[in-house]
């Protein structure tokens, strides 16, 4: 097992559109990865993750084809990095089994992001709680020896750590068969949503990556602020809006606006949310504009992105059928 290659492999909820926080926080160094990273970038739709919470055959699919060509027309190479369904590797479902065995209920019962969904209404069924485990046997069944994603999985990660151990000093002590992964954070591990608690689709505090025009300067209005009068001196920390634009801006551009907030003005004339908002969606449109235009033209090509995900899930799923192999070798189920 020492002798394995490096190995990226992180993943995407198809429950809602992704946003700023998804991209920010996982998918662009997700993209930036594919071209640095010496090794195969594995990257999946957490379809079987989705179940928790669709409950809509027909919009999970939707979603699910949402979130490949969401990845492509923001610049996944095919060639260069893997994009597959979950659910096409079941072998996945195999080893969630083997894990939950020797995993404590304590460790799962720890998990923050249970704790807050359920805090936010969501039902705490088995597949909620069961969530890092599944996660963890898709960073295990491949093998990744990083992690990269936002700070709201560093926990998971964590959990996923200690299961590889449990599963090895359990089965395998001499010749450990599962990684211990290392996760890695962006430079924007948590991208605050408009209401100002962590950007997240089951939240809906999002602002998708593709809203423009209108209906994207309406969600963008809808940042929470503080309610300082048009022309006073704006506070710049704890701002939302100043901390989404600090995603677009490089440093000068940042203090400069930080300049207005102190100031209350900009060239002599007030300087308010309303204005710092009105610069954010100009930002977030011209960032995505090209994605958009690719966006489109992909949605029109179905087998195409069909085709992508078919050829990497046949790779990942050879991974993971070995890797099951070995886990069932060392358990006694052969
Ligand atoms: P859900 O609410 O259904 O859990 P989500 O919006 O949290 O959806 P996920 O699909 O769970 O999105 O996460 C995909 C990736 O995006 C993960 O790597 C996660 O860490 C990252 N991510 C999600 N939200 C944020 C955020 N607000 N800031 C930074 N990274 C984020
Ligand atoms: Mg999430």
């Amino acid at each position: 097992m020492q002798d394995l290659p490096p190995r990226i492999l992180s993943g995407v909820q198809p429950t809602g559109e992704l946003h700023l926080g998804n991209y920010f926080g996982a998918i662009r160094q997700h993209l930036a990865l594919q071209h640095e990273f010496p090794g195969e970038c594995f990257f999946f739709i957490a379809d079987y993750h989705a179940l928790n919470t669709v409950r809509d055959a027909a919009q999970l699919r939707t979603m699910v084809f949402d979130a490949a060509v969401t990845y492509l027309a923001l610049g996944l190479d095919p060639d260069k990095a893997l994009l597959f369904r979950q659910s096409d590797v079941p072998e996945v479902t195999e080893l969630t089994w083997l894990l939950s065995t020797v995993t404590g209920m304590g460790l799962l019962e720890r998990a923050h992001s249970y704790k807050d969904k359920i805090a936010k209404g969501l039902k705490p069924s088995v597949g909620l709680f069961m969530y890092p485990v599944l996660m963890a046997s898709d960073i295990l069944a491949y093998r990744a020896s990083v992690v990269p994603v936002g700070k709201d999985q560093v926990q998971h990660i964590e959990m996923t750590q200690d299961m590889a151990t449990y599963f090895n000093e359990t089965w395998s002590p001499k010749a450990p068969v599962l990684r211990r992964p290392e996760a890695r954070l962006s430079s924007a591990p948590l991208v605050p949503g408009i209401d100002g608690r962590k950007m997240s689709k089951s939240y809906g505090n999002t602002i998708p990556l593709f809203l423009t025009g209108k209906p994207l300067r309406k969600r963008v209005g809808q940042i929470v602020t503080d309610s300082t009068p048009l022309g006073q001196p704006l506070p710049t920390e704890q701002c939302n809006v100043l901390a989404l634009l600090s995603l677009f801006c490089d440093q000068a551009e940042l203090e400069a606006i930080r300049g207005y907030y102190r100031a209350g003005a900009r060239d002599g004339q007030p300087f308010g949310y309303g204005h710092a908002k009105a610069i954010l969606a100009d930002r977030i449109d011209a960032a995505f504009g090209e994605a958009t235009l690719r966006r489109q033209a992909l949605l029109a090509e179905p087998d195409r992105v069909e085709a992508v995900l078919q050829r990497s899930a046949a790779r990942a799923r050879e991974l993971a059928a070995k890797t099951l192999h070995e886990c069932r070798v060392a358990v006694g189920l052969r």
